[in-house]
């Protein structure tokens, strides 16, 4: 396989921006090599700069369970964008997807769209901290949740894949209130709430973690975060972002039923155009500029586009694609499994809904210190193979692998003939 097209853009890049990308993780710091640049994707596949094809495992980081270019969002896009790009007024449109993610998620009862999962989660905070009048929050390591300020301390997903603490820029104060802990460890969370009493706003976590890879809330964990909110008066923050109208219709809700208070959604439901949103309880919710006094914008907030892209995705996303999504998660995590297995490689694949990843360790993994265990060494050979092999996986250890519903037979011989030369790549690495 060659790749000088992408090279000599990546190269050109350099000189423009920092790092050559405009997203941290995009740019394989963690597996080295050359970040492929795409050009095209259809159904189950990208094509890079040099006419590559690639099975896609990363769907844009979640966005894309239909696969690329799928036609009813193509067609809704072309549609939207033809009746003019935006009007800064509001649409029907808007209305269509919040009813639509209204009707999905039980305990949404009203919705405000934002650009992006950084500015749901951020927006969340703020109303928590507006509505309750409290200013510490509770965030667990190896949980992303976009880089607001707030959120970074201990963060998955970039954050973990470049072993970054914390981000230079975040002031101590802003830091201060937010604590800490262990994910999975409702002990924890005990402690903290009767060590700050009256003082916590929210506890913000994702709903299953996906930004350690899949790292699955264990039984209870979720239910306890409720009751312990409830306890302490703090709103409960269920971040969705990666999870939402990917893991079932009604996202990780729709698998465990615990009802958060606030939720934020980003990815599925914009269908790969930038649009994400909050939404919750009502009462919470009318505390919301103009309604309310916590102050809440955005110019391009339910671009119209955006929203024809995420409605088109949600309508086409019915219960087949949901078995599909199911199906083609097992399907990979087996293939994983057996080749790995017959090169002898220490592993465990663990899931999250359909959301899997690879750990390089016989042992079940719950925070974030067991994901860090892990031997990534292991991890970008493993990748640069399977790269090399025509499969395109998330190039980060901490990482989830996004499966969508256009694969087919042909994509999971493809994906089974490149594992081999992977697995035995991820034996033969040393420390
Ligand atoms: N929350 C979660 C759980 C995420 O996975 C992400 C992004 O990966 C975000 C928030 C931030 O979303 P965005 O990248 O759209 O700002």
């Amino acid at each position: 396989m060659t790749f000088q097209e992408s090279q000599a853009l990546f190269d050109r890049a350099a000189t423009l921006t920092p790092g050559g990308v405009n997203s941290p993780v995009r740019a394989f710091k963690a597996v080295g090599g050359t970040p492929r640049f795409m050009v095209s994707g259809s159904g189950a596949y990208l094509r890079d700069a040099d006419g590559n094809e690639y099975v896609d495992l990363v769907s844009s980081w979640g966005p894309m369970i239909l696969g690329h270019a799928h036609p009813d969002v193509v067609q809704a896009v072309q549609e939207a964008a033809a009746s003019g790009l935006s009007f800064g007024t509001p649409t029907k449109g808007e209305l269509d997807l919040a009813e639509e993610i209204i009707n999905r998620v039980g305990p949404v009862e009203r919705v405000r769209l934002v650009n992006s999962g950084t500015e749901a989660t951020m927006s969340a905070v703020r109303l928590a901290r507006g509505f309750t009048g409290r200013s510490k929050i509770i965030k667990f390591a190896g949980c992303y949740h976009g880089h607001v300020d707030a959120l970074l301390a201990q963060a998955g997903s970039g954050v973990a894949t470049l072993g970054l603490p914390t981000s230079p820029g975040v002031t101590g104060a802003s830091a201060a209130d937010t604590l800490v802990l262990p994910y999975n460890d409702l002990d924890a969370v005990k402690r903290a709430f009767a060590d700050n009493d009256g003082e916590i706003a929210c506890v913000i976590t994702e709903a299953a973690a996906g930004n350690m890879g899949a790292v699955p809330p264990r039984d209870g964990f979720n239910a306890g975060l409720r009751e312990l909110c409830d306890q302490h008066g703090a709103l409960l923050i269920m971040d969705e972002v990666m999870t939402g109208f990917r893991v079932s219709q009604a996202g990780w809700y729709g698998l465990e039923q615990i009802a958060g208070d606030l939720y934020t959604f980003g990815k599925v439901m914009s269908g790969g155009l930038p649009a994400a949103a909050f939404g919750g309880r009502a009462d919470v919710m009318e505390h919301l500029a103009p309604s309310g006094p916590v102050y809440q914008a955005g110019t391009l907030s339910g671009n119209p586009v955006a929203v024809a892209a995420g409605l088109a995705t949600l309508r086409a996303a019915d219960a087949e694609v949901y078995r599909a999504l199911d199906r083609n998660s097992q399907q990979l995590g087996a293939l994983l499994t057996n080749a790995l297995t017959a090169a002898g490689v220490p592993h465990t694949v663990q899931y999250a809904g359909n959301l899997l990843s690879v750990f390089f360790t016989d042992q079940p993994v719950h925070d974030y210190a067991g994901a860090q265990a892990s031997e990534t060494f292991r991890f970008a050979p493993f990748f640069h193979a399977l790269l090399e092999g025509g499969v395109y996986a998330p190039p980060s250890a901490f990482e989830a692998w996004f499966v969508n519903a256009a694969m087919d037979d042909e994509t999971f011989e493809r994906i089974e003939a490149a594992l081999p030369a992977a697995a035995e790549a991820a034996a033969r690495a040393q420390a």
